[in-house]
């Protein structure tokens, strides 16, 4: 028996007949049979030639040397090849053997290619490093170069022992991948195998094997308050805590063993650690080993006489191996464990792309927001504002969705703001004014039978500011023919406090023309009363936190204080003329409060959700049978 390559091995071929060239035969008999004599020289009475001395030289040399024929199959090898190659016991030999079965050169396509391109004598050389398993037992590592013989019809094999030098390259990459301290894998070991399960798949068609799931999931962990420990009880204590954290995981990792083995757990550096779970078999698996993790972890540990407790908070992902990358990965995992922490620490949390989504299209979102306006990616919904006397229709507020081509419709929350800064809120604000003033004088050309409702537009600070407000609302009003009483403009106080000047001025000229002013949100900022008396403002829409205070317990008595200050608000407004609209009325026990303490117009999901203008035509339709 000889070495076994370590890899697959095919099956063997049949050497070609009368493949072999007559002087490679010469070459090979006289190797496998050339003896020098006990002393090292030929037999006396002679002196060989040069030539001759060559088949000595390679029967003896120290250097594993086999010659191969056109056809891959060994014709000869000198004794350091059998003795790297066969075992004690082995009396075959090399010879008759095809070299690629006996060297692996054939388990990578690359090799197997380049071997057969040297036999056929077009290419110069071939280096390789093999790994092949000894009749004995032991791992060997050779170093094979194949080269041409000139002028012969054969292939010379060249073999060296690396195994020696293997062996401390290996002991030498161990430390480089390792954790000292803890001796787990370190970073560069996490990468090359989260890179590893990457290329694995994805497994299709003949590449499944079973159990394969195409998918992988990785927590990403770091110890809550770590730093204060290493202050607090000094470096020593901090590295015991970290080598004992090591342990707890590892064993989770160990009883958390599946199809693919056991969890790979690494520390990434400082107090981060991870586990990666191969081949996982969906969220409920990872969400499993988190849970398991945390519990190991909150347990008291036993440093050196001091006991300390820790959390952890953790990221974790989960998903196909398709489509993701090593990046993509530990991005997601990254910015998974700052929600953990941010959320509260002590937890672990899931990696939510809509989260994500948020954070990575604000830079997206806004560079995409003026172009978007001129293309007309924005639409309008219109949110009823019911008289909480009788339930009728009295006005909508126009809220407007942008219907993003890549994020798809987004609320008003992620991109209002962004508009302000960059100034794109003047033409979104005008556009979403011409709309609603279009709209609301189409309602009430369309049903003259009933009284025509108002639309209620929300106007941001910084239209205030950057636009003439005053003449674009005066043309929108001329171009639709919505009479000015028709229109509310809806601003919140920050922007009509401490007004003087420009803003001031421009309120008045609005409420002048006979357009409402409602202040947005109130109650959610200086909330003075006392102030608006003395602007132009005719409607308060009270914020939803005061009516969200109603909603009591069931059973319990309601929140008085809320109804105290909602019910002064109310009085105190309507002594001033102000007429109060209440948010966010999501109960019928909210809105029999509201109406008991005298709220004028309630708006919420107990009367409609925000819907598109064809549904408060159908409401209008309604009124009228
Ligand atoms: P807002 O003006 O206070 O509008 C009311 C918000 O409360 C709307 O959210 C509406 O969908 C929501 N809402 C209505 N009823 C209920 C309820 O019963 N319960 C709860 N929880 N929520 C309810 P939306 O449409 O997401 O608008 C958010 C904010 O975006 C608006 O708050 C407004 O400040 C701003 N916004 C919307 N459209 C425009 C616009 O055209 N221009 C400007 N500048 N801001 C706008
Ligand atoms: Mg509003
Ligand atoms: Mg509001």
């Amino acid at each position: 028996m000889s070495a076994q390559p370590e890899g697959p091995t095919t099956a063997r071929r049949v050497a070609p007949p009368g493949g072999r060239h007559d002087s490679v035969m010469e070459f090979a008999e006289a190797s496998e049979t050339a003896r020098v004599t006990e002393s090292g020289r030929p037999p006396c009475g002679s002196t060989p030639p040069p030539q001759a001395l060559c088949r000595p030289a390679f029967a003896t040399s120290p250097l594993a040397m086999a010659v191969v024929d056109r056809g891959g199959v060994i014709v000869g090898a000198n004794d350091a090849a059998r003795a790297l190659l066969c075992g004690a016991e082995d009396s075959g030999g090399l010879v008759g053997r095809d070299a690629d079965d006996v060297l692996d050169l054939h388990s990578d396509a690359r090799t197997a290619d380049a071997y057969r391109e040297i036999l056929r004598g077009r290419q110069a050389r071939l280096s390789r490093t093999r790994r092949l398993k000894h009749p004995s037992g032991h791992s060997i590592w050779l170093r094979v170069t194949v080269s041409p013989l000139p002028d012969a019809e054969a292939v010379l094999l060249s073999l060296s022992d690396i195994t020696a030098h293997r062996g401390l390259q290996d002991r030498l990459h161990h430390l480089e991948l390792h954790d000292p301290l803890t001796r787990l894998p370190n970073r560069s070991l996490f990468f090359e195998r989260v890179s590893a399960a990457l290329e694995a798949g994805p497994y299709e068609g003949s590449g499944t094997y079973e159990g394969a799931t195409g998918r992988v999931g990785l927590c990403l962990l770091d110890i809550d308050g770590f730093k204060a420990v290493n202050d607090s009880l000094g470096h020593p204590v901090g590295d015991r805590l970290l080598v004992a954290v090591a342990e707890r995981l590892t064993h989770c990792a160990d009883r958390a063993h599946g199809a693919t083995g056991a969890p790979l757990v690494a520390r990434l550096g400082g107090d981060e650690f991870a586990l990666l779970v191969e081949e996982s078999t969906g969220t409920e698996q990872l969400a499993e080993l988190a849970r398991a993790v945390l519990d190991a972890l909150r347990e008291p540990f036993d440093l050196a006489g001091h006991r300390v407790s820790v959390s952890a908070s953790i990221g974790v992902v989960e998903r196909q191996i398709t489509g993701t990358s090593t990046t993509a990965l530990m991005q997601a995992a990254d910015t998974t464990l700052y929600w953990a922490k941010a959320d509260g620490k002590g937890r672990w949390t899931f990696f939510d792309p809509e989260r994500n989504a948020h954070r990575m299209t604000r830079q997206t979102l806004s560079s995409s927001l003026r172009p978007a306006v001129e293309r007309g990616e924005f639409a309008l919904e219109y949110q009823p504002l019911v008289e909480m006397a009788d339930g009728g229709l009295r006005g909508v507020e126009a809220l407007v969705r942008w219907r993003h081509p890549q994020f798809g419709l987004l609320s008003p929350n992620r991109f209002i703001g962004l508009a302000e800064e960059d100034g794109s809120i003047v033409q979104l604000g005008r556009w979403v004014l011409r709309t609603a003033c279009a709209q609301a004088r189409r309602w009430q050309v369309e049903h003259p039978e009933v009284p025509p409702v108002f639309v209620s537009v929300n106007v941001a600070v910084r239209q205030m500011w950057d636009s003439d407000l005053v003449a674009d609302v005066a043309q929108t009003l001329a171009e639709t023919g919505l009479p000015p009483e028709l229109l509310q403009l809806e601003l919140i106080e920050s922007a009509v406090m401490g007004t003087a000047g420009r803003p001031l001025r421009a309120l008045q000229a609005l409420s002048d023309m006979g357009v409402r002013i409602a202040i947005d949100d109130f109650g959610t900022g200086y909330s003075n009363l006392a102030y608006l008396s003395r602007l132009p403002v005719s409607v308060l829409k009270l914020d939803g936190a005061f009516v969200r205070g109603f909603r009591a317990e069931e059973g319990a008595p309601a929140e008085p204080a809320d109804e105290v200050i909602v019910e002064a608000l109310v009085q105190l407004a309507h002594r001033l003329g102000i007429t109060v609209t209440a948010e966010c009325v999501e109960t019928t026990e909210q809105a029999d409060r509201l109406r008991r303490i005298g709220c004028d117009t309630g708006q919420g999901w107990l009367y409609s959700r925000p819907v598109a203008a064809d549904r408060i035509s159908g409401l209008l339709a309604a009124e009228r049978g």
